[in-house]
């Protein structure tokens, strides 16, 4: 059997730096591999467990699609799709809460965070979330999940997932590991936590012009400009990181020179960043163009993503029911 990959964005809005860079850019990697099947979703079910727009979860999800196919996701070697056409992933979810314990849910810290952020929809979605992320994953019996670095307590569910159903039920379910890329950590442009699309003003879009990077990276806080020690949390490292990711290591030092002497520009230092971010973005927006103008050849990839997805996804959920007594 081929090794398989499974990964997944939530649709709570446009692709981002983060999405792109930690997990992405992954997916792009690891759809070369001749010996590696890849199953790469829009998770529109994993979107209703924190507060969403119904009206327009149907628009939002396909608009992740096309964000994964002006990428460079190549539907010839990998099965691109939307989760809620494979149901068997929800059904699969219900039977692997059946080993996890609540207090174990309720201590993950991904919870606690959302929480917070949401303390008017604490939901049993939201506590079942990582199991519908094991499920997700599991269900193609995948070993490598291509995911940003906040990814990593989730992982460590399915991990424990795999182990209590094979040792309870006799299953053979991998534990699967991150595939890490350079940017599996992308900073919010707050100067406070990660880019995120359900953090409103944290992030860039893959879709942003030139002029509404330009305009974000200006928030973005900054400090005088020098110092005796170069920060090593906050806006400016923040932007420093952004510097190294889109522009390279050695710019940063450059800049980080700059700030031990004469002092960083940072009107400058940001209208370059700017630039180097658009160069980056401008060929995946010209191909997502062709994508928009083409809606009936997106909704074929997703269709028969969908048919190849089930395939596997039913044999899996066959075997574990019949494992669990159910069939
Ligand atoms: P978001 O938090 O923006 O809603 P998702 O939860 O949909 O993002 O995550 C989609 C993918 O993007 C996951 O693999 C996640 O690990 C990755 N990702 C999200 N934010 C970042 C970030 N700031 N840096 C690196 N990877 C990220």
């Amino acid at each position: 059997m081929k090794k398989r990959v499974f990964s997944g964005t939530r649709a709570t809005g446009r692709l981002h730096l983060g999405n792109y860079l930690g997990a992405v850019k992954g997916y792009l990697a690891l759809q070369e591999k001749p010996d590696i099947e890849c199953v790469f979703m829009a998770v529109d079910v994993h979107t209703i467990t924190t507060p969403y727009d119904h009206k327009n979860l149907k628009d939002a999800t396909k608009n992740i699609i096309m964000d994964y196919l002006a990428c460079g996701l190549d539907p010839e070697k990998v099965i691109v799709t939307i989760q809620s056409k494979v149901p068997e992933h929800s059904e699969l979810s219900f039977l692997f809460s059946s080993v996890m314990s609540v207090a174990r849910m309720q201590h993950l810290p991904t919870f606690k965070e959302k929480v917070k952020q949401h303390p008017d929809h604490v939901t049993m979605a939201l506590l079942n979330y990582p199991i519908l992320m094991a499920a997700d994953i599991l269900i193609y019996k995948a070993s490598l999940v291509p995911v940003g670095i906040d990814q990593e307590p989730h992982l460590e569910i399915t991990r424990e997932i795999a182990r209590k159903m094979n040792d309870l039920y006799g299953t053979d379910f991998p534990e699967p590991v991150r595939f890490a890329t350079q940017g599996e950590y992308v900073p919010s442009l707050l100067g406070e936590g990660k880019m995120s699309k359900s953090v409103e003003g944290s992030s860039i879009s893959l879709t942003d012009s030139l002029e509404i990077i330009k305009k974000k990276l200006a928030g973005a806080p900054t400090d005088s400009g020098k110092g005796d020690k170069v920060p090593e949390k906050g806006g400016v490292t923040n932007l420093l990181k952004f510097v190294e990711l889109f522009e390279g290591s050695e710019r940063r030092k450059q800049y980080e020179e700059l700030y031990l002497g004469t002092g960083i520009k940072y009107g400058e230092m940001k209208e370059e960043l700017a630039k180097a971010i658009y160069q980056e973005l401008e060929p995946i927006q010209d191909k997502r163009k062709y994508f928009e103008e083409h809606p009936e050849e997106v909704d074929k990839i997703i269709n028969d993503g969908a048919e190849k997805a089930r395939k596997i996804a039913s044999e899996t959920l066959k075997e574990v029911k019949q494992k669990m007594g159910l069939l």
